[in-house]
This record gives structure tokens, sequence and C-alpha cells, in this order.
């Protein structure tokens, strides 16, 4: 991929370039190939046909079935319908359910649970420990009769640890056998994954989980398209209705050329998985061993636990979390921003909020540390060249800062 600015972009967590080969594959939908996917004639077939193709390859790659993938807006509302849309269809059973999560999950699962909080319904979050990781006893533990739904991260998107989904998801199935016999309801398996595709095992049935959601704009494909895995027979109703798209689960005019740069991207990730993961390891490992060897007192934040091969590290080999103490972390990003870098603090959905993150707090640092943090995150465009200045450039900032 050709550089792009003459600025540093090490903020990949929050979003990616398209891709030129996924641009190549979206053009003709944009304005030659337009038609509506629900037409009759001859523009829809083709804007439907294009639709299956999409769907079948990315079914194929994720070892799924061709109507188990649902194209939606964003993430956001692949997390929503998710949760959203069990406790819709369940309410209909029995009336208060309990959902277990974490307290590390993105906004956009944080906030369907408060709602559904409001609402009546009970929600446990399972604690992380200081490297950021739950534990499977803890899981056991908050388990009720009326547990309908457990959703866990696979990524952080702020710390990169990675959670023990297959671990869970075989747990899940063995509890669910008992619960059967004990004529209770099954608890369905949702995961955000949406940091994880790029990187790890991916596949739905091999993680042993019921719902999974992707975003488009994290792995180099454009911002505004999700997909949300719904494993046959979960039972789940819509958020969002109309005229009947993707299955009766999400109503609206399907984004033709963005299901097709979406199925583009994660054919790319696929192929080459492994040989980014351990190009992005090579360089983050250098980058973050440079940070410190520049800052003494920098501690990263999360799991020191060495990654090993695909789908066991602990964390995401592009991340790094890191914090200076004594140095607050808005007057070094903006100090590094005008050094023409771009770093966050963080989740870029909490960035406009003042407070401390709650991912870093829920591995215990206080909220003055949380706020001496920051996140970097590398990419498929980033190079050695960026990696040698960005630990330069933080290395002096820092050394300023804490001379003012
Ligand atoms: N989940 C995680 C872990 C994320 O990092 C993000 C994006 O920041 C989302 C969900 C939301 O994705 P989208 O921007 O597609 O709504």
């Amino acid at each position: 991929m050709a550089k792009i600015t003459n600025k540093i972009y090490l903020d990949y967590a929050a979003t990616t370039p398209v891709d030129k080969e996924v641009l190549k594959a979206m053009t003709p939908y944009f304005s030659l190939k337009f038609g509506n996917a629900s037409s009759v004639h001859s523009f829809g077939q083709e804007a439907i046909a294009v639709i299956d193709k999409a769907r079948e390859k990315i079914a194929k790659l994720l070892n799924c079935q061709f109507d188990e993938i649902i194209f939606t807006g964003s993430a956001t509302e692949a997390n929503n319908l998710a949760i959203k849309g069990m406790v819709s269809k369940f309410q209909t059973l029995s009336s208060k359910l309990h959902i277990i999560s974490t307290n590390i999950e993105h906004e956009s699962v944080r906030e369907p649970l408060k709602e559904l909080e409001k609402l009546g319904h009970q929600v446990t979050l399972l604690k992380v420990d200081k490297k950021g990781f739950i534990k499977i006893a803890d899981l056991e533990k908050a388990i009720k009769n009326n547990t309908a739904l457990v959703s866990v991260i696979y990524a952080s998107n702020e710390i990169g640890t990675i959670q023990p989904i297959k671990e869970i998801g075989k747990f899940l199935e063995k509890i669910n056998v008992k619960r059967k016999i004990a004529g209770l309801n099954k608890i369905y398996f949702h995961t955000d994954a949406v940091q994880a595709l790029q990187f790890i095992e991916c596949r739905p049935s091999w993680l042993k989980v019921d719902l999974m959601t992707f975003s488009g704009h994290k792995i180099y494909a454009p911002k505004g398209i999700g997909i949300l895995y719904v494993k046959k027979g979960t039972p789940i109703m819509p958020i969002v209705s109309g005229g009947g798209q993707e299955f009766n689960l999400r109503s609206g005019t399907e984004n033709v050329p963005y299901i097709v740069g979406l199925a583009k991207a994660v054919e790319l990730v696929f192929k080459n998985r492994e040989r980014t993961a351990a190009k992005m390891l090579k360089l983050r490992n250098k980058l973050l061993n440079n940070i410190i060897k520049n800052n003494k007192s920098a501690r990263l934040n999360g799991s020191f636990d060495p990654p090993t091969s695909l789908g066991t590290s602990s964390r995401l080999p592009n991340n790094i979390n890191i914090r200076f103490p004594g140095v607050g972390n808005e007057t070094l990003l903006v100090s590094l921003d005008q050094s023409g870098m771009a770093i966050s603090a963080g989740s870029a959905c909490s960035a406009r909020a003042s407070g401390a993150s709650h991912v870093l707090t829920a591995i215990g640092l206080t909220e003055k540390q949380a706020k001496e943090s920051i996140r970097i995150t590398i990419g498929r465009n980033t190079t050695e060249a960026e990696i040698k200045e960005t630990s330069e450039v933080i290395g002096k900032t820092i050394k300023k800062l804490k001379s003012i």
C-alpha cells in the first residue's frame, strides 16, 4: 500500500484507510451498476446477484452458512442487534432476562446493556484481572436460571487483550447440555470480534459462538458497514423493521458497493493474515522496546505475556497501550499531533468524553494513571522508518513535557 500522507498514522484500531483493491472492487457499484437489490428488473437482479456473491464469499471464509451472514450499517448496529434483538425475542417467554458481559466491552455493547437494565433486565459484568482477562470460573458463578446471553469482547480495542473465546464457547456448550436436561433455556454466546478478525481465528463454529460482530473499517473496507453472524436457530428479532431485507433481520436497501468492498476486504484478510500478523508483531515489539529504552519509567498496560502463534496470543500484534507517569495524555497527544503523529488515548468512540478509560480502570489503573496512557496501533502501511521516528519523537516529547 502506498504512503497516504506525510504524517505518521498510528491509530489503526480507530479506523483504517480503504485498501486500493477494495476500492477497485466497489467502484462500479456506485454509479455504473447502481440497481436496488429489491427491484425485479435487470438492474435489481445484478445488485442482488453481487450481494449474494459477497455473502457467499464471506460465509465460505468464515466456514458458515450463506444466510447466517447479516449485513448491517456498522458493528455498533450489529452489537445492538445481537443484544436487543435477542432480548426482544425472549421477552415473549419471560419478563426478566439475565445477561452476562464484561467490564471492558466497547460502548456499542455497554450502552445497550445499560438500556436493558433500565427496562428491568439483569446484567452481570465480569471483572477482568490486572492483565485484562476474564476467568471462566467467574462466568460459571455468574450464571443464573434466567441467563439468556453471554457477550464477551474477543480482542480489546484499547489494550488488545484476547479473551479465551473458544474455551468460553466449549464451557457454555457443556453447561447448555445440563440446562437442557434441567428444562432451562439455552445460554447464547455473542462475541464482538471487530478488532480480532484481522489477526486471529474467527470462524464461529470453531469458537462455538452463536453471534459474532465484525466491522468493515477496521479491515481496510469503508466505514458504515458491519456484519452480524447469526447461527441458524438463534432466537433474534430485528431492531430495524421495514422491507424485510437481510432475511428479515435488518431492513433497509442494501449498500451494494460497501457489501462488495467488505467481501473483498475479508478475502484479503484471510489471504494475508499470518503474514500481516507476523510483520506487525515484529514492528510493534521494536517500537515498544525503543519507547521503553528511551523512557525507563514507561509502563505497558495490559498483558505482558509473549505472544505465541496465531490465535493463541494474549495480545493483538499491533497494539501498544502505554503509560508515561507524570505526563497527561491530552497534552502528549496534542504535542505528538503537532509533530505530525496521529496517536490516540484509546477508543475513538469515547475520545470526546473527558473521563478516564473504563478499560484501563478495569485493569486496576487509577483515573490519573489512565489519563497518562496512550494507545498506539500499527497497520499494514506502517514502515520501519515510521517506527524509528515515532520512538524518537515520543522520547523527545516526553522529555520536553516533563521539563515544563
Ligand atoms: N466494537 C469494537 C471492539 C470496536 O473497536 C468498534 C469500533 O471502534 C466497534 C465495536 C464499533 O464499530 P463501528 O464503528 O463499525 O460501529
